[in-house]
């Protein structure tokens, strides 16, 4: 569509076209019921169908099994950063977690509200630069969960893999910027969760899929809100759940089976990035600030030789229809979020304008 730019925002973040077409045609009409998706009664048929086939979708994509739970809460990703320790830290009881970043911290920091902390490995010695290797993670011995954030958005790494974790502690991750961008082993995980507007649709919803022994093993003190057993119990509409979100998220999951589903997705993803990276890395203008072996597919962040530059590169990137390219305010520089919905022809445009702007200001 030639009135939509290249949107390399991190987030919210640039959706698959052919899913905010029908968007469009469903908020007037769902399915020919004569009511639009943002008016039909969460209670309904037409709405049960949407919630039902999104739940079926994700489950189809990742393969997720009878054990865990498909949950979709309000909050965005945020809100699992206090509602994870919240049902399962209480005072004396420990959990690990590896830092990564920003958002690895702040899930740190929610979490020494209830119960305590030992962070397993840190690279903010190294402004976040890498992921810790695996042999140089602290484990203590029996964590009640180890959380970790598997893609981050503001440092531009991540895990190339799952972090291996003690026997029997659940392993939580927040996969909030990568999550459905190539394929996952669901039974590794006691909850893996994602706000919706990297990979999945709108803000303001998470995708929450906890194993079953998990959401049973939470406190039940807690209001109602603010337990999963709740949620799974009312599958997702105690109370009138965000039923725009899960229907853009459920078309979504659609979508993304139509691409060939999540190897597919890896391969194109990997394509992506690569095109960018292999860019940076002949660039005498250019460098990518991500050690090359913890390097994300998702968010590719790199600097200028120069500061003035950096400001020149992002307003005229900008004037030439690829807007959000700045990077995150705590480490400055440029940041290309190449998310699931970002097109390869968007990448390659954009490898194109830093080839002429090295050029004309070499
Ligand atoms: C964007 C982001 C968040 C915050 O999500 P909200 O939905 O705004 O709460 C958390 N974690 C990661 C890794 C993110 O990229």
């Amino acid at each position: 569509m030639s009135d939509r730019l290249l949107n390399f925002s991190p987030g919210p973040a640039a959706l698959p076209e052919p899913v905010l077409e029908k968007a469009r045609a469903d908020i007037w009409n769902l399915a020919g019921s004569g009511i639009g998706i943002l008016e039909h009664s969460h209670r309904g048929a037409p709405f049960t169908k949407v919630i039902e086939e999104a739940e079926a979708n994700c489950r189809d994509l990742a393969n997720i099994g009878d054990d865990h739970e498909v949950l979709f809460l309000q909050g965005g990703a945020s809100t699992q950063f206090f509602m994870a320790p919240m049902n399962w830290l209480s005072p004396g009881k420990s959990a690990d977690y590896i830092n990564t970043g920003t958002w690895s911290k702040k899930a740190i920091k929610e979490a020494k509200l209830f119960g305590e902390v030992n962070v397993a490995a840190s690279s903010e010695d190294e402004g976040f630069s890498y992921i810790p290797k695996p042999e140089n993670l602290k484990f203590s011995d029996a964590p009640t969960y180890v959380h970790y954030t598997s893609n981050n958005t503001i440092a531009g790494t991540q895990f190339a893999g799952t972090p291996d974790v003690p026997a029997g502690s659940p392993l939580l991750c927040d996969g909030s910027s990568d999550i459905f961008s190539r394929p996952v082993n669901i039974k590794k995980f006691g909850m893996l969760y994602a706000g919706a507007q990297k990979n999945l649709g709108p803000s303001g919803l998470a995708l929450v899929i906890i194993r079953r022994d998990m959401v049973e093993a939470g406190n039940d003190k807690l209001a109602s809100m603010l337990q999963y057993r709740t949620h799974a119990k009312a599958k997702s509409c105690f109370n009138t759940p965000p039923a725009f979100g899960i229907y853009i998220m459920g078309e979504v999951f659609k979508w993304i089976k139509d691409q060939g589903g999540l190897s597919a997705m890896a391969e194109i993803n990997t394509a992506k990035a690569k095109l960018l990276y292999d860019y940076i890395d002949e660039s005498k203008m250019f460098r990518g600030t991500a050690r090359p072996d913890s390097r994300s597919q998702m968010n590719v962040t790199f600097r200028a030789s120069k500061e003035e530059l950096e400001a020149q590169f992002i307003s005229e990137a900008a004037a030439k229809g690829l807007p959000g390219l700045k990077g995150h305010r705590s480490v400055g520089g440029m940041r290309a979020s190449i998310y699931n919905a970002f097109p390869a022809a968007g990448v390659q445009t954009l490898v194109e304008f830093m080839k002429e702007f090295e050029r004309k200001n070499a």
